[in-house]
């Protein structure tokens, strides 16, 4: 399983996942092991990387490898966990990044409709993060209409 950060586990910009973020987490460990868990985040900052260091020792980050919409991450993933890629499930709560990945990847996406927004932390990020997202469903609704 491959996580997304911003919007899934936390708001935009936040250090660390949500308290209710980590007791999910802890049941997707103890369900799938921590070694099978990846963070697949645009955004792989040291400060959360410490983080996951020192509470899900085993959950690792992908690094070095293109930005999401490049299925390069989840490859790196399917090569980490000696998964097929088609047994992996990429959680985002973006369309046109994510969720294409996935799909370019021949994994699965999870699409997250509702993501953690804070508007008191991040007023501007999370206003043109919002915009974007509904422009992606709006241009996906609008491709595959015809
Ligand atoms: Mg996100």
């Amino acid at each position: 399983m491959a996580l997304d950060f911003d919007g899934v586990l936390s708001h935009h910009g936040a250090p660390a996942p949500l308290p209710e973020t980590v007791v999910w987490m802890k049941r997707c460990e103890s369900v799938f092991g921590g070694g099978r868990i990846f963070i697949l985040s645009n955004k792989p900052t040291d400060v959360r990387k410490q983080w996951f260091a020192e509470h899900f020792p085993e959950i690792r980050f992908i690094s070095g490898v293109r930005k999401k919409p490049f299925p390069d991450g989840l490859t790196k993933t399917g090569e980490l966990s000696g998964v097929p890629l088609s047994h992996i499930l990429m959680v985002d709560d973006r369309l046109l990044t994510g969720c294409l990945a996935a799909l370019v990847a021949d994994a699965r996406p999870c699409y997250i409709r509702r993501p953690y927004v804070s508007y008191r932390h991040r007023p501007f990020a999370e206003m043109f993060f919002s915009i974007l997202r509904l422009f992606e469903r709006c241009y996906i609704k609008a491709i595959t209409l015809y």
